[in-house]
């Protein structure tokens, strides 16, 4: 084929004004990692869009990998020519030509951002369109619906013919809008919310509460199987930390009249998950939860749980409805981890009949005749912090961390 290289939209980026050299800077580097298995292609930047020059790398599994990039609007595959009107018309002849099924119709779409170029986009339309008409017998032109839209762009540099508009995974580049802390259980909804965090651009490390050995090593492993999924939606590595619940769990039972347990025990979760968030300098926290779920998802429940802190709980799924949930858990491949059926540390010690209506004061007051600090500094001390990388083992790098 004669495509030498991909056009890339950037969409929102660039509305972001002055903010915009580091949008550009952090889907560089996304491409970058994404297309890192082939050696010889080149990315060249600009303000406004980006070129990955193929160098004969298969252009078919770059556009595979593009398709799931955030950040990316649109692309087209794309074709460089000189600034000469007769070269111009005998690569549209060829490129067209590669395209044309017999009764196809088409149209020339120009646009000219250098002003300078003798033709103007009406000209060029004709001239462009009169050639090929000539030269490709069946051709037809439509306007409104053509099977074949060649675009003929020109610009300061060169001009780039392009047919085709391939939609991106839209967003904003992974890393642009900070990191934050997401909430995994082993549950469907919260790798779902870290999708659609990640999509606007948040970093994510992942805090996941286990209580051995109410919970099992199975029920670990599946954690670590859904941040793996992440992490290759992500395109690079994402930090998980395991927390250890087991004591604080059994205190709040000791302590908490059972019918306020849960809130407790997402309270102390969401302390917890804010230490480590300090400590890693993250700026929010993400959760799954989705208004009237369960119990514990109820508003009044979830300003008893917020209480404990001030930093944003931010819940991408709250009024997404189950059924939509599991349709975005099956397109990114995390359903069939979800489902496997092991036990979370919130369903062990889950009282016959939770508050859905708990108030803040009261559960305030249960807590206050206890002092949970110690509990819950020992297990942040006992975090295991894994580095999940798609396609590797986890590696542990409990040492650097803590
Ligand atoms: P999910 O499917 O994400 O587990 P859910 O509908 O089962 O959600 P809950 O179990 O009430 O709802 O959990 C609500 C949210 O609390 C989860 O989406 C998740 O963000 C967080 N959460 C629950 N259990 C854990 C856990 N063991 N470790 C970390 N976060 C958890
Ligand atoms: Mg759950």
């Amino acid at each position: 084929m004669m495509i030498d290289r991909i056009l890339i939209r950037y969409g929102e980026i660039s509305t972001k004004g002055r903010n915009r050299k580091q949008f550009v800077e952090k889907l560089r580097k996304s491409v970058k990692i994404a297309l890192s298995p082939f050696q010889k292609i080149k990315i060249e930047a600009s303000h406004d869009r980006m070129y990955i020059v193929l160098n004969g790398e298969d252009e078919l599994a770059v556009i595979e990998k593009l398709k799931r990039i955030f950040g990316i609007q649109s692309f087209s595959p794309a074709v460089k020519v000189d600034k000469d009107i007769e070269v111009i018309k005998e690569v549209a002849l060829k490129l067209v030509r590669s395209l044309y099924r017999d009764g196809a119709t088409f149209k020339v779409t120009a646009k000219r951002s250098d002003k300078t170029f003798a033709l103007n986009t009406d000209e060029l339309n004709h001239n462009i369109g009169g050639y090929l008409l000539q030269n490709i017998p069946g051709l037809k032109v439509n306007v409104k619906n053509p099977d074949i839209n060649l675009r003929v762009e020109i610009r300061k540099e060169a001009v780039y013919l392009s047919s085709e508009t391939i939609p991106g995974a839209g967003g904003l580049p992974m890393g642009s809008s900070g990191k934050a802390m997401l909430m995994l259980s082993g549950g469907i909804d919260s790798p779902v919310a870290g999708y659609q965090a990640m999509k606007r651009g948040v970093e994510l490390e992942a805090v996941h509460f286990f209580s051995p050995p109410y919970t099992s090593e199975r029920a670990k492993e599946k954690v670590i199987d859904l941040a793996k999924k992440l992490a290759e939606i992500a395109g690079s590595s994402i930090t998980l930390h395991i927390v250890p619940f087991t004591t604080v769990q059994q205190a709040i039972r000791e302590q908490v009249p059972e019918n306020y347990t849960m809130t407790s025990t997402r309270r102390m979760m969401l302390r917890i998950t804010d230490e480590i968030r300090k400590q890693r300098e993250g700026l929010a926290i993400i959760t799954g939860e989705s208004l009237g779920q369960v119990a514990s998802q109820t508003l009044e429940s979830m300003y008893a749980i917020n209480d404990v802190t001030n930093t944003p709980v931010l819940r991408p799924l709250i009024s997404t409805d189950k059924n939509d949930i599991i349709k975005i858990a099956e397109a990114i491949d995390t359903l069939d981890i979800s489902n496997r059926p092991y036990e979370d540390c919130c369903t062990i010690f889950v009282p016959a009949s939770p508050k859905t209506k708990p108030k803040r004061e009261k559960v305030r007051q249960y807590e206050s005749y206890f002092d949970f600090e110690p509990l819950i500094k020992e297990a942040i001390m006992a975090v295991e912090t894994l580095t999940i990388t798609p396609g590797r083992e986890p590696a542990s790098d409990i040492d650097e961390l803590f």
